[in-house]
């Protein structure tokens, strides 16, 4: 599970300079850092540093570097993976803005190369986040004399003329009748043949269904996550998987993936470490899921390693039915220092899980293995880029977080960047003088610790009922959902606990009464700024936070605990009883608990359809006005830095890291060197 960054980190001004060096760093460093590098449409891009790498010894880098090579060669799958036609899209627009020999300086290419830009920025032609068809701003008649004055290979099919590849290409990309929408989640109708990713092809919900119902050992204790890396299709009447790996679908990215993790495996850092690459190679070499649970049992027991990796077909956010897995790499290292406030709330998880406001029998007796840490992102790929997460949470079977534990970073040079350019939403939205000050003294601390408590305690807490299956199966397309929820809540209802203080990890209350203002100001109010007016509320993590917003809200409103406040003509919500919110969120937390250990689809149902999706149109008007007024884009995604191996007589002798500041030309050099999938797959 991943952790998206939320409403509340904003920029205030176009170009904003962070010193972000550190003390171990190069000399290099001791400038200003600009950490924003550019905006277009609703997004900006930023830039991160990797403190720390210069020191590295040599073996170290050299490690980093291959496993960098590995996150980078698949990058590309996430387009294949989302829709059929992104690839070809992607490619035959790189080609024109490549080698296009007319005039550039008109409206229409200017168009052409912003849409260009948003569609690296989704790794795809769908909308990252609303999940949305592009409108590509420029004409279908203007497209085809591109293509045609071009002088460029263009990406056709075999046997296909220029001319019959801008017709093909053609509605996909300007009817917005066709493919509209990336993963629709509706439940009045089939979510498959609503949905333009490409898991499924001629195949209904009904039967994918009833093909893993033959799969399914009842009472296995240690399921494969079915379906995780494969597309399902129907081909000659029978519903065939189409396995991703070597000699099979996507052999050409994951064959180079393999060679890289080969060379990784040489400069592991301990056995441990070899041990899991070894298994994640074999994976990817016979694509079969015993070996993907063998591989996380590997990787979680991993602990030790500086260096770290999350390669594979791994999130099912965007998969209807929750089974398919797009590709995404994590290449990072370990930061010490922060690593220390984390494992302090680890090393505190059982008390965490007997202090659980959870009914007894959906506690776990024994809470194994749960790390917690914060490492500095070196490259992310695939699912993870340009868009990241600022904290992730795997593996994502059950039972090996149950059996064997979960690893669970925060991404600390991330958050810092969003850091570096926060500001003017939360002065915006906040009620008092009150609420601001100690948002301006707790903001950065209650965001960090909310996260680590989910990540750490929220998801892996709890137990199934005994012969209850997976919450995939039972929750289905509410699973996600609900799990973000229960992982919110839990750490909703320990922020405010004396226990932290107790910890060492916050000095007081006041950082915990600042995370409720700010969750409660955002899934309310601020992250409607993500939706268009007049649509629902679709991606999961900002389900969940409505969810509980809303519910809380709801069953607070006797005791006036979140109070609905107009000033000036703006809304607010504020909070009048913190303790009694707390209860709340406890309630909710039990019930959220209950629905997943007992599989409680129609409960779980409910409360997603009741509080999650449905906005009220005036506020949600109000919301975009306010923001549009503040001028900052409501996405962020990340230019990574570059490796570059020194080598001396053919043998790697050190890597110098390196800081590009142009999106579009980051992008171009990935297409150049990583470009491996066949278009058409
Ligand atoms: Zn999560």
């Amino acid at each position: 599970m991943a952790t998206p960054v939320k409403q509340t980190t904003s920029a205030t001004s176009r170009s904003i300079v962070a010193a972000a060096g550190r003390a171990d760093q190069g000399a290099e460093s001791a400038a200003a850092f600009a950490v924003e590098a550019e905006r277009f449409a609703d997004a900006r891009v930023l830039r991160y540093r990797v403190p720390g790498f210069e020191t590295l010894d040599r073996e170290t880098k050299q490690l980093v570097y291959y496993l960098y090579e590995a996150a980078l060669c698949g990058r590309e799958l996430i387009y294949d993976q989302k829709y059929r036609y992104n690839l070809a899209i992607k490619r035959t627009l790189e080609q024109i803005v490549r080698h296009y020999e007319g005039d550039r300086d008109t409206d229409e290419f200017r168009a052409l190369t912003l849409y260009l830009k948003r569609v690296w920025f989704a790794n795809g032609i769908h909308h990252h986040y609303s999940h949305d068809k592009f409108e590509p701003g420029f004409g279908a008649e203007q497209f085809a004399a591109w293509v045609r004055d071009t002088p460029a290979q263009f990406p056709r099919r075999d046997g296909q003329s220029l001319e019959e590849l801008i017709a093909e290409l053609t509605p996909v990309i300007f009817d917005p009748r066709v493919d509209a929408k990336l993963v629709s989640k509706s439940a009045d109708s089939d979510v498959l043949t609503r949905s333009a990713v490409n898991f499924y092809r001629g195949v209904t919900q009904e039967e994918v269904a009833s093909f893993y119902s033959t799969k399914l050992a009842p009472g296995d204790a240690t399921p494969i996550s079915l379906g995780l890396n494969s597309r399902l299709v129907k081909e000659r009447g029978a519903l065939v998987e189409q396995v991703q790996k070597v000699g099979g679908r996507y052999t050409q990215a994951i064959e180079r993936m393999v060679s890289w993790l080969t060379k990784a495996v040489a400069k592991a850092e301990n056995e441990a470490q070899a041990a899991a690459l070894r298994k994640l190679i074999r994976f990817y070499e016979r694509g079969d899921l015993k070996d993907w649970d063998e591989y996380n049992v590997a990787w979680v027991n991993d602990t030790e390693s500086d260096v770290d990796l999350i390669h594979g077909f791994i999130e099912v956010y965007h998969d209807p039915l929750g089974m398919r897995g797009t590709f995404e790499s994590v290449v990072s290292v370990r930061d010490e220092e922060a690593t220390r406030r984390i494992a302090a709330i680890a090393d505190t998880a059982q008390w965490f899980e007997d202090h659980m406001p959870f009914l007894e029998r959906h506690k776990k007796r024994e809470v194994t293995g749960v790390t917690g840490k914060v490492i500095n992102v070196v490259i992310e790929s695939g699912d993870a880029a340009p868009t990241t997460p600022i904290g992730i949470n795997l593996p994502n079977a059950d039972w090996i977080r149950k059996d064997h534990g979960s690893k669970s970073v925060s991404l600390g040079n991330v958050v810092a960047a969003y850091n570096a350019v926060r500001g003017g939403a939360d002065r915006e939205f906040a009620y008092g003088e009150d609420e601001l000050s100690r948002n301006e003294r707790y903001g950065e601390l209650a965001l960090t610790l909310h996260i680590d408590l989910h990540e750490v305690i929220g998801h892996g807490s709890g137990q199934l009922e005994a012969g209850v299956a997976s919450p995939s199966e039972t929750l289905k397309n509410y699973g996600s959902t609900l799990e973000e929820a229960r992982a919110d809540l839990v750490a909703l209802y320990f922020i405010v606990d004396p226990k932290l203080i107790e910890l060492g990890v916050m000095p007081s209350l006041d950082v915990g009464h600042t995370a409720y203002d700010q969750f409660v100001r955002n899934g309310l109010m601020q992250q409607l700024n993500r939706v268009d007016l007049g649509k629902d509320v679709e991606e999961d993590h900002m389900r969940n936070r409505q969810l509980i917003a809303a519910w809380a809200y709801e069953h607070g409103r006797r005791d006036n605990v979140i109070e609905k406040r107009s000033r000036g003509g703006k809304t607010y919500y504020v909070i009048n009883d913190y303790a009694k919110l707390r209860g709340l969120f406890g309630e909710l937390l039990r019930e959220v608990q209950r629905i997943k250990s007992t599989g409680d689809y129609a409960a779980g149902r409910e409360l997603v359809e009741r509080y999650a999706v449905k906005v009220d149109r005036a506020l949600h008007a109000e919301v975009l006005e306010r923001y549009a007024a503040l001028n900052i884009p409501p996405y962020s995604g990340f230019i990574g830095p570059r490796l570059v191996p020194v080598e001396d007589a053919g043998a790697i002798v050190d890597v110098r890291i390196e800081y590009p500041d142009d999106f579009s030309a980051q992008m171009l050099e990935y297409a150049d060197r990583y470009a491996f999938l066949p278009t058409w797959n």
